[in-house]
């Protein structure tokens, strides 16, 4: 009998390379594998997407566990060093770092490297988060430029607050903003993350930098994959392991939040919070089992999750669940937990198998 399992689809994380290839032509593309790769393992997507033409991490340890997976690609640190000693490991293991900070910059100023270090220039475009000020860019990359410590020429990039809705007005600012600096600049510039791949082609210039499209869910407020033609990288599946039946009145689990308005039979499915599942994930939230949906009921426990299969059903202890994948989009079970899908796929648990198609 199956327990908590990712199944991840090849076919699928290659089919959504491709799609991105195709509505950013001219763009390379950094594949974005922080967090295990949106929680998919994050070697394995490195090693199925061998045609991206880079990958990009948030911490040294991500980009350590990709070389020692034998991955060669050149890998982008998004958030740079967090300490002088990692710009040693990164210059000998051809780790590029993004720079957004003056301490950044004095850390690489003190460093005595192996070989020069590959760097980006983070401008804030107007998320206000990281970045330096658009203004304070010249005086940034002049001081760079100085450095044997750096490889010219340097990347220049920033970031979308608000990209997964195309309306928003602060859009056109951060593009605004950039768009000049972009121009006059003399080495790669990149921009858009998986919804304005989606939506700004004007956003694409040298190299895009998917993460959730990748993986084949919809990055947009309210939208899901068939939107974009993208395909699920993982089908989330267990099993049912106890099929009971309940009479009307009757609750089900913890704190009796669901009770049964008619007799029916309840299915219990050995997957929950515990494997990454989210507890707060509404009554009613579709699961997918023997060829139809039906609905949880009750709520989620550490191991287990319930769900209403109906008076007259016909499944059976052993029969495959699937949580979320080509039948459930994970986009829809996100909407019935107040989250979205990029918190779904980060929360696989360490527990749960992994199984590659
Ligand atoms: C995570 C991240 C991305 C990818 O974002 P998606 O919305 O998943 O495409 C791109 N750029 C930066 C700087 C990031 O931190």
């Amino acid at each position: 009998m199956r327990v908590a399992t990712a199944l991840i689809d090849s076919a699928a994380l290659r089919h959504n390379l491709s799609r991105i290839r195709a509505l950013a032509p001219r763009a390379k593309v950094m594949a974005v594998l922080k967090a295990n790769g949106y929680g998919h393992d994050q070697v394995a997507v490195a090693q199925i997407l061998d045609g991206a033409d880079a990958f990009a991490v948030a911490r040294l340890e991500e980009a350590l566990a990709l070389r020692q997976g034998g991955i060669r690609q050149p890998i982008v640190m998004l958030e740079g060093c967090f300490d002088g000693s990692d710009l040693q490991i990164m210059a000998r293991e051809g780790i590029e770092a993004v720079l957004h900070t003056q301490e950044q910059l004095a850390m690489l100023k003190a460093a005595c490297l192996p070989a020069p270090l590959k760097v980006w220039i983070k401008v804030d475009s107007g998320m206000h988060r990281i970045g330096i000020k658009p203004e304070q860019l010249a005086a940034f990359h002049s001081e760079l430029a100085a450095l044997a410590q750096v490889r010219q020429p340097m990347g220049l990039l920033s970031h979308y607050a608000c990209a997964d809705e195309p309306e928003h007005p602060l859009n056109a600012v951060q593009q605004a903003a950039f768009e000049p600096l972009a121009n006059g600049w003399n080495g790669p510039v990149s921009m858009a993350n998986s919804a304005a791949i989606l939506t700004f082609a004007q956003s694409h210039y040298d190299w895009v930098r998917p993460g959730l499209v990748l993986y084949g869910a919809s990055p947009m407020v309210g939208g899901v994959r068939d939107d974009h033609g993208l395909k699920p990288a993982m089908h989330l599946m267990s099993s049912l392991i106890a099929v009971k039946p309940l009479k009307a009145g009757d609750t089900v689990g913890y704190g009796a939040a669901w009770r049964a308005e008619r007799d029916t039979l309840i299915g219990v499915v050995a997957i929950g919070y515990g494997d990454g599942y989210p507890r707060h994930a509404r009554m009613g939230t579709p699961v997918w089992l023997n060829g139809r949906q039906v609905p949880l009921a009750g709520r989620v426990s550490m191991d287990m999750l319930t769900v209403d299969l109906g008076p007259d059903a016909q499944d059976k202890v052993g029969d495959d669940v699937e949580l979320w994948g080509p039948n459930v989009p994970v986009e829809t079970v996100a909407q019935c937990s107040d989250t979205i899908a990029y918190e779904l796929l980060c929360n696989m648990a360490r527990r749960v198998r992994y199984e590659f198609i």
